[in-house]
């Protein structure tokens, strides 16, 4: 067999130089022309994972079938060229322990000739370089990952070198600095955008430290090229070189403008809550959501419990010592509501050192947890002491006005701002015979009130409610004998001082008697008027026949007896109708009768009337509306009204001898102003004259007879006809009264 292995070259022939390829660290063999293997060392037996029994005179491309396409060509390439050929890092497929591996190796492939210039084999030495490429390409994924990683949590990196200051960074930092990826951007230009005063004194002195400990850190602002100030953190080491010098700077940095604004708005916003806190005069606690231990004590928290908090060490369990034994029942049950809900809420007594009392108030949130940290629940304490005592004292007044509002035999209620009545007193049950409860239902009360008062009633109180005004009304209420009552009930809101109803405070007054009386006072009058109204009429019907018969008679004194007794007859007959007014008014039975007519008619006519009776005035009317002025109103009685201000406007002028009368439009309304230049009034007595039998005190009651019914009639019409009815007047200089009347609508 072996006469047929081609021969081996003389060189190797020697055992020295055979031992040395057999022990070379790199693989090497020999195969000949016709690719069959000739040598092959221990490395390169290794590489391959072959005996050499199992190589040795087979041909290249049995054993490894696989490289065949691969090496061929190579090999015809050195051939052809006849110089060796160098194959870096190259990759081939080897079945190895069965299994198929991608490997590198550096191969060098020497085609050796014989003397005569014969190829006689090829040299394949090869070095496994596999682990060097893993491992570079390792590096390389590596990079790429942090690469990745660096641009998508927003951070840049940078290289510097600090002996010619060149920087290489990642296009991130040109962007934290407001550049363009490709702008050219140095480590001077860089430092020109960090705010002056950080640069100073945060960023030299980093870097200070920096040669001493090797590490370089930094929060500091800088404006970026677009003018934007930004806060940025960076994080560096220092690389020194052979000499121990500092050389590189290697490192990271993030543009952490958003969360310094947030630090700041948070400082800010802690730094308000406190100076509110201090200004509440609240303490401010922490509890741990799980154990429900208390913990960070702001001073004033530990100042309500007695404790000065610079110079005492105060444990968590300190509050709860201080519980007073009584509440720690209700405590306990806020702290399972707590756990449940989130929000704590009680109020205890406590116990201070020295065994002084004192009420506190407990206010506390969950937060949820934050940043890793654990749920816990902020809260607030608060002194009540104060309030405790004054709510004391304020039950202890309520129940004495309770017990005089009960002593009381009139009816005494309470509402509520909204209009629920709220309490009644004794009487109101002593009266109705019915149960307290009875009243608390909703509008219970109205239950005791006559049905033919009751919508009207609750209309007016819901008014009153509305508007926060007193509310005055009469009305029937159910006794337990199964009688009513006339009752007069007025409420008054109490008001608290930003003027919202605290309260309201009723009473309900009998006034059956009254009623009673007053009923028997109109029945009088309308007896009374009747039975007068035969003999008036008949007197004045013959005054004015014996005027027609005499009223041109020499005898003066005649003449003059009769005008008086029509005068006074006029009187009476006015004074009987005011009274059968007043009385028709009372009971809410003055009759209107309506009609449109000329208000500028009426006013001339009435001033007519006037005249003939009575000469002592001069009467002027002054129209300021050139078309006439219609009204739908009821006539006589807006007559009744102009006389009655005319009549006024003369008897209290007797030393002036002009009233003038005006009629204008205003807006919507048409307006009458009758004005004097009499003995006027003062700003008292003219809130009080539309009132019934007001009467200015002091009165000459021969100069100025009167019952002091007529204004009041007067505004009783008005207010039926939707006018209204206003004075101006001065003392001593005369009076001039308004009223006016809606316009009449086509
Ligand atoms: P009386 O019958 O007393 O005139 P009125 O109701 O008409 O009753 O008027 C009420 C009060 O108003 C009068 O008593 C008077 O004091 C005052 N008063 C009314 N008109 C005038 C006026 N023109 N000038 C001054 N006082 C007046």
């Amino acid at each position: 067999m072996k006469a047929n292995f081609p021969q081996i070259p003389i060189s190797l022939k020697e055992n020295v130089l055979e031992n040395v390829l057999q022990k070379t660290p790199f693989g090497f063999s020999l195969v000949n022309e016709h690719y069959v293997f000739e040598f092959a060392n221990d490395e390169w037996l290794n590489i391959v994972q072959k005996t050499r029994q199992e190589v040795l005179g087979k041909k290249m491309f049995d054993i490894f079938p696989e490289t065949e396409i691969q090496l061929l060509s190579i090999f015809d390439h050195v051939k052809k060229n006849k110089e060796p050929f160098y194959s870096p890092e190259h990759s081939i497929k080897l079945k190895r322990a069965g299994v198929l591996q991608d490997v590198f190796f550096n191969f060098v492939y020497q085609p050796i000739y014989s003397e005569c210039g014969e190829l006689q084999c090829f040299a394949i030495v090869a070095i496994e370089v596999t682990g060097l490429v893993g491992i570079r390409n390792k590096i390389k994924d590596e990079e790429e990952r942090l690469r990745l990683a660096t641009e998508s949590s927003h951070t840049a990196t940078w290289d510097l070198n600090l002996k010619n200051s060149e920087i290489i960074h990642s296009s991130y930092l040109s962007q934290i600095f407001g550049y363009e990826n490709d702008d050219e951007i140095s480590h001077l230009k860089l430092r020109t955008h960090l705010v002056e005063y950080d640069r100073i004194n945060i960023v030299d002195k980093a870097f200070q430290r920096a040669l001493k400990t090797g590490k370089y850190q930094y929060e500091a602002r800088i404006i970026d090229k677009k003018g934007n100030l930004k806060w940025v953190f960076t994080n560096g080491k220092i690389f020194p070189d052979e000499k121990g010098q500092p050389a590189r700077m290697l490192g990271v940095m993030q543009d952490i403008t958003e969360r310094k604004n947030n630090e700041i708005l948070l400082q800010e916003s802690h730094h308000q809550l406190n100076t509110a806190l201090d200004a509440t005069k609240l303490g401010k606690f922490d509890m741990d959501y799980e154990t429900q231990q208390k913990y960070n004590f702001s001073p004033r928290f530990l100042s309500i419990l007695g404790y000065d908090a610079d110079t005492e060490t105060i444990d968590s369990k300190v509050f709860e010592s201080h519980i007073h034994p009584k509440y720690l029942k209700i405590r306990a049950a806020a702290l399972k509501q707590a756990k449940e809900t989130g929000d704590l809420f009680y109020q205890t007594k406590i116990i201070l050192r020295e065994g002084q009392v004192k009420w506190i108030e407990i206010y506390g949130r969950l937060l949820e947890s934050y940043k890793g940290s654990k749920p816990y629940i902020s809260g607030t304490m608060r002194d009540i002491t104060d309030l405790k005592e004054f709510e004391s004292s304020i039950k202890e007044s309520e129940k004495k006005y309770r017990f005089l509002a009960d002593a009381i035999p009139q009816i005494v209620w309470i509402g509520e701002s909204d209009g629920r009545l709220t309490y009644f007193n004794q009487a109101t049950m002593d009266y109705s015979g019915k149960n307290y409860n009875t009243f608390l239902e909703e509008d219970g009360w109205l239950s005791i009130v006559h049905p033919d008062e009751r919508a009207e009633n609750q209309r007016l109180w819901m008014k009153s409610v509305t508007t926060k005004t007193p509310f005055t009304y009469e009305h029937r209420f159910l006794g337990k004998n199964g009688e009513y009552r006339w009752f007069l009930s007025r409420a008054t809101p109490q008001l608290d001082e930003m003027g919202n109803v605290k309260k309201w405070v009723g009473t309900s007054t009998d006034i059956d008697e009254m009623k009673r009386l007053d009923q028997h006072k109109n029945d009088f009058i309308k007896i009374a008027n009747h039975e007068l109204k035969t003999p008036v009429t008949t007197i004045k019907g013959y005054v004015q026949l014996l005027k027609k018969m005499r009223g041109d008679s020499e005898d003066k004194f005649l003449v003059n007896s009769l005008n008086t007794i029509e005068n006074q007859i006029n009187k009476l007959n006015q004074l009987m109708g005011e009274l059968l007014d007043i009385s028709r008014i009372e009971s809410g039975q003055l009759p209107l009768h309506k009609g449109d007519f000329s208000l500028v008619k009426l006013v001339t006519e009435t001033i007519e009337d006037i005249k003939a009776a009575d000469q002592s005035h001069q009467i002027n009317f002054e129209l300021s509306h050139t078309s006439d002025v219609e009204v739908f109103a009821d006539k006589d009685r807006i007559t009744q009204v102009l006389n009655n201000l005319l009549t006024n406007a003369i008897k209290y002028s007797p030393n002036k001898k002009e009233v003038h009368v005006k009629l204008f439009i205003d807006g919507k309304c048409a307006v009458v102003s009758v004005e004097d230049f009499g003995i006027g009034m003062n700003e008292e007595e003219l809130s009080k004259i539309f009132e019934r039998f007001y009467r200015v005190s002091g009165k000459d009651e021969v100069t100025f007879p009167g019952f002091g019914i007529g204004l009041f009639i007067v505004k009783d019409i008005l207010d039926r006809h939707h006018g209204k009815i206003w004075v101006e007047s001065e003392k001593n200089k005369g009076s001039k009264f308004y009223f006016s009347l809606p316009l009449f609508k086509n």
